[in-house]
């Protein structure tokens, strides 16, 4: 049976240990990890083009042109102000950018979007529009909307995505530690106005939906001594580990075992000490062991994203067994 203990774990990344298992499985849980975990993703970016005549009494956008005196306007259609001076009593602003709207589409798409697969469907499955025609499936239990409207300043000023407003609870905003991702820089006289709906997805269809990142699994290994003298000028370095973290010439601890792979880059080939240490410690590989680790984009925690992973994974052997037990049957 297989058994899983976890190794480490932060909010963003942690090392699984699988025992009793084979490369085949981790394989599927790293596949599975990559490209088969529903994840809220941005997914279609509506942008809003325009001019803007801002009142500097009140902050009012008016319609380009209709409030100024020059065009036959009666001032701000807010507080009434009178238009004559553009900068005196009126600033123009226009979404008008460096980079292309594509663009800021892809880069808001790659935002991390806190998901929690509980409060949301795929359109696809979602009980209050599936059964509509897709162009007007969407709703407030298969998509979340998130808007931004900013303005640049002189110098350039760099919009992030923490200027990214959830039509929402608090659990809809960008996590703190991901509100820097810069999205463009805007100048004076630039704005950028849209609105964003994120859906349901899965990382195969593409990266935006996939919550992790550097997944990878590589068998677990136990250290012995196999040279006490030799051994000894890796030791006297006083690197990551010692002498003393062996027992009986051994080492079983899975961190010391990984710290001790990184101290033997230092006595290994082009090191110049290779013929002194002469492999005096050797690694061994423990068999239907192996250490999974990975990150997340923040989306979601990584414990999240592993159970996911597993629920799928459960799933679909489920679907071949019974179409097996069909075929067979
Ligand atoms: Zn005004
Ligand atoms: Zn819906």
């Amino acid at each position: 049976m297989v058994s899983v203990d976890v190794i480490s774990e932060e909010d963003d990344m942690m090392t699984v240990l699988f025992k009793d298992s084979d490369r085949a499985l981790l394989n599927a849980v790293r596949r599975n990890l990559m490209g088969h975990i529903p994840k809220m993703a941005i997914d279609t970016v509506r942008f809003q083009m325009g001019t803007y005549d801002q009142c500097t009494k009140c902050e009012h956008l008016n319609p380009a042109g209709v409030a100024r005196r020059t065009a036959g306007g009666t001032g701000c259609m807010k507080c009434e102000a009178a238009f004559e001076k553009e900068g005196d009593d009126y600033v123009v602003w226009e979404t008008n950018y460096a980079i292309p709207d594509e663009m800021i589409a892809q880069r808001v798409a790659m935002i991390p979007i806190p998901t929690d697969p509980e409060a949301y469907y795929f359109e696809g499955d979602c009980p209050d529009c599936k059964d509509l025609v897709e162009e007007d499936r969407g709703c407030p239990t298969c998509n979340m909307i998130y808007t931004l409207r900013a303005f640049g300043a002189k110098g350039g000023k760099t919009i992030t995505a923490r200027d990214l407003t959830f039509l929402g609870d608090d659990s809809g905003n960008v996590p703190e530690a991901y509100r820097d991702i810069p999205i463009t820089v805007l100048h004076e006289g630039q704005m950028i106005e849209f609105w964003a709906t994120a859906r349901m997805g899965y990382g195969v269809n593409h990266a935006k939906w996939s919550p992790t990142a550097g997944v990878t699994f590589e068998p677990r290994q136990t250290a012995s001594i196999a040279n006490d003298k030799k051994a000894k000028t890796l030791f006297d370095m006083g690197l990551r580990v010692s002498k003393k973290d062996f027992k009986d010439g051994r080492l079983d601890d899975v961190s010391k075992v990984s710290a001790l792979k990184k101290d033997l880059h230092n006595v290994g080939a082009g090191t110049g000490m290779s013929e002194d240490f002469d492999d005096a410690i050797t690694l061994e590989n423990v068999e239907g062991e192996f250490l999974l680790s990975f990150e997340t984009d923040g989306s979601m925690t990584p414990k999240a994203a592993l159970n996911a992973s597993f629920s799928k994974l459960e799933q679909r052997f489920a679907s071949i067994k019974e179409d097996i037990e069909h075929v067979i049957g």
